[in-house]
């Protein structure tokens, strides 16, 4: 098992009918890319820069955030690197913010809704993504996402980042533009925000939470904490199948992307691109390359009218059992 896991490393993540899908890693800090190696990954789909910001007093400066993007960039050696916008709020708090008495804090002030009302904290770190940008392909990405306003806003400041720089004269890159999908209202409004966006990276596990209304750092309501929910997965098909008609990627950073039981329904909605714990890499691309696109479409289309969660990985199950 061991050796046929470490000759998948170098073969390409593609069906048997020719579909393509992207297999990245999530890291939390830079080093993670080098541990990630020996799993083959593709690029970074998620890098969750709150590390930056955590055990400090004062935020972090754009030299200390270039010289962390930078080396991701470096790391990756052209591979793509999707770098999030902090996402903080919720149930990370940090000193240096003064933060509101909110009764529903995952329902509050977090992830983006944060970022454009602290300019100074959003402007330092897209001018130290951008400059990042100079020497490897970056994405851009924003959390916590429900309205086109915001959408357009978050565009708005990446590009008066750009201007500054341009301004200055200081070296910057080009880059791709998107947002995670993890409200329902960020999923039913798919097609609005598609055009506002160059991809889309579906946040499975805040998805869930908020779909099923199920804190997902609750022990008490744990057990209905569930990814594979028929109404989450309606949500992820909408997701895929407005980002085909807009002509943009879509994927999936959430753990559910690292769920081999659940990749051929993530490959049947339409995603290009998962991203993952390294480690659930193999096993990933194993399904992948033993699974038909177009069976896994019309899979896809079956699971999302099953009653229940069970149900699905029921079916999911013997449609894997099927196919070895
Ligand atoms: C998610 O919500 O699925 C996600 C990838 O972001 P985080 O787990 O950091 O909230
Ligand atoms: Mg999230």
């Amino acid at each position: 098992r061991a050796r046929t896991l470490a000759a998948l490393r170098d073969l390409p993540a593609v069906t048997p009918d020719g579909r393509r899908v992207e297999l990245a890693v999530n890291i939390g800090r830079p080093e993670d890319i080098a541990a990630a190696e020996e799993f083959g990954p593709e690029g970074v789909g998620l890098f969750r820069t709150e590390f930056l910001f955590l055990d400090r007093s004062r935020p972090p400066g754009e030299e200390t955030q270039w010289q962390a993007y930078v080396a991701a960039v470096r790391a990756l050696k052209g591979r793509r690197l999707v770098l999030r916008t902090l996402d903080v709020g919720a149930d990370k708090r940090l000193p240096f913010i003064d933060w509101p008495d909110e009764m529903n804090p995952a329902l509050g002030w977090r992830g983006a809704r944060l970022s454009l009302e602290r300019p100074d904290l959003l402007q330092t770190q897209l001018r130290a993504m951008l400059r990042a940008a100079a020497e490897g392909p970056v994405s851009v990405m924003f959390p916590m996402v429900t309205t086109l306003e915001e959408v357009r806003r978050l565009r708005h400041a990446v590009e008066e980042a750009a201007a500054s720089l341009e301004r200055e004269g200081v070296a910057h890159g080009r880059v791709e533009v998107g947002i995670m999908v993890e409200t329902p209202a960020a999923a039913l409004s798919a097609r609005a925000l598609a055009g506002a966006v160059d991809f889309f990276s579906i946040g499975t596990n805040d998805l869930t939470q908020y779909t099923l209304a199920v804190d997902r750092t609750s022990q008490q309501v744990a057990a209905l904490y569930d990814p594979l929910h028929p109404a989450v997965l309606r949500l992820i098909l909408e997701v895929g199948r407005a980002a085909e008609e807009a002509g943009i990627w879509a994927g999936v950073c959430g753990e559910l992307a690292g769920e081999p039981l659940a990749t051929p329904f993530l490959l049947g909605a339409g995603m290009a691109e998962l991203s993952m714990h390294p480690r659930a890499l193999p096993e990933v691309k194993r399904v992948i390359r033993a699974v038909r696109y177009d069976e896994a479409r019309q899979l896809a289309g079956e699971l999302v009218n099953l009653p229940t969660g069970d149900e699905v990985r029921r079916r999911l199950r013997s449609f894997l059992a099927e196919r070895g």
